[in-house]
């Protein structure tokens, strides 16, 4: 009755592996093509200007402002660029902390670091997201801002950090570079602090291949971000300032480049007409999946949720015993065919080497070398829940163009591995 495992010579349940990491850029077509196609013809690929400008950038701009229910929203070369820009926004700078979960992708740290602060790290749960109770812990007066990350797919739990934020007066930015279209009681993740930042990398749920945004209510944050992006400028006042609004303009500053080009907007306008069927369709097939597996091994044990409604779908995270399962699991769903891995090699960001490390581009290793009156310390161990929960999580992306036999597929695989390793015996013998 139980079928040999592929790893163990038996044959695959799947010839081919499953589609891996991407999702918008599953469904770029036509479209996308005819879009482009149309500022090139124009040949006016600059957003500010050019003989015949399209407004694409700022057609998007309107339309995610408009769905997201919030005034203000500028596309920016990358969700990096976002960050870097929504940091300088509000100000923060060398001799600044700033607070960054352990489970992320580096770009978070890093623009703390580009924006001459330091990040201190705060651990994680079940979730995959920050830890709220683990927030206290790291707070100090010199930290200035937290970065909370909605990671694959989920929000964090908005209604314990919004608080801690208030309690300190902190302003909050939320990097939703993974989860696009998240929400968290029926508001979209983004929405809830002073700035979201958003990528519209090619592995992001909606793309251009690179590109991002940032999402603000507050106009002099909003202006601040378009200086910066902007070499200091604040062109186009008639489309920022509304009559009425009775918002002044605020002062110039040094800014740099991060103008997204027409052709990532005119990308992201079609992109943004597929989002719905996107999520949906990852939704659709995360619940078929997670449920049929529910029902045919009971113990088994996914990723926690604040809000399962909310959820993308466009990963289902399964929760092993240990480690060593994790890694067999992994191992053998790879030679079944589905495609299966660890987060950022199982680790916490903070033991990337060289943030462990505080190795920077510049001199002395700025701005590591400011005098905090409580300097940072990194160190293996520094978030245990991250480092004993990671290695026990593994993944399995959902692509917006899975069809019903993949999903078959997926269960039978998942079924056939859980059983063929007894995963759950082990546990259940265990508890
Ligand atoms: C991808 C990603 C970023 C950076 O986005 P880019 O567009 O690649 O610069 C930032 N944060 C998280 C959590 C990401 O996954």
């Amino acid at each position: 009755m139980e079928k040999k495992l592929a790893i163990h010579g038996g044959t695959p349940v799947r010839k081919e592996l499953v589609p891996g990491m991407l999702r918008g850029a599953l469904v770029v077509g036509a479209e996308e093509e005819a879009r482009v196609s149309q500022v090139m013809r124009a040949a006016s690929m600059n957003r500010y200007y050019g003989p015949d400008n399209q407004a694409a950038v700022s057609t998007f701009e309107d339309r995610m402002a408009e769905a997201f229910r919030i005034p203000f929203v500028l596309g920016l070369t990358s969700g990096t660029a976002a960050l870097v820009v929504a940091l300088k926004a509000l100000g923060i700078g060398y001799g600044d902390k700033v607070i960054v979960p352990a489970n992320t992708f580096t770009a978070t740290p890093g623009a703390v670091i580009c924006c001459n602060a330091v990040p201190v790290y705060v651990d994680m749960d079940e979730t995959l997201n920050l830890d709220p109770a683990d927030l206290e812990r790291v707070m100090d007066d010199e930290v200035k801002a937290i970065i909370v990350v909605h990671i694959n797919g989920q929000s964090c739990d908005m209604d314990r950090i919004m608080p801690f934020a208030r309690k300190y007066n902190l302003p909050v930015i939320e990097d939703v570079a993974q989860s696009f279209g998240a929400s968290y009681k029926g508001q979209f993740c983004g929405t809830f602090g002073e700035i979201g930042a958003f990528s519209f990398q090619m592995q992001k749920i909606v793309t251009s291949g690179e590109g991002g945004a940032i999402a603000t209510r507050d106009f002099r944050l909003f202006e601040r971000a378009v200086r910066y992006h902007d070499q200091g400028s604040f062109r186009d006042k008639g489309r920022y300032v509304t009559e009425g609004s009775g918002l002044s303009v605020g002062e110039a500053f040094v800014g740099q480049n991060f103008r997204m080009t027409e052709m990532a907007g005119a990308v992201m306008l079609e992109q943004w007409e597929k989002r719905d069927a996107i999520i949906s369709h990852m939704r659709k097939y995360h619940r078929r999946i997670k449920s049929a597996l529910a029902a045919e091994l009971p113990g088994i044990k996914f990723r926690g949720t604040v809000d399962e409604q909310g959820d993308l779908g466009c990963i289902l995270a399964f929760l092993h015993d240990d480690a060593a399962n994790a890694k067999q699991f992994v191992d053998a769903m790879m030679a079944e065919n589905v495609f299966t891995y660890f987060m950022y090699g199982a680790k916490p960001i903070y033991m990337t080497p060289f943030l462990l490390n505080k190795q920077t581009a510049e001199k002395n290793n700025f701005p590591f070398d400011y005098p905090f009156k409580n300097p940072v310390e990194y160190a293996p161990g520094m978030c245990p829940n991250a480092e004993r929960i990671l290695p026990r999580m593994t993944l399995m992306p959902i692509s917006p163009l899975m069809t019903d036999t993949e999903a078959d597929e997926v269960i039978e695989a998942v079924i056939k591995v859980y059983r063929g390793l007894g995963l759950l015996e082990k546990a259940t013998a265990r508890a």
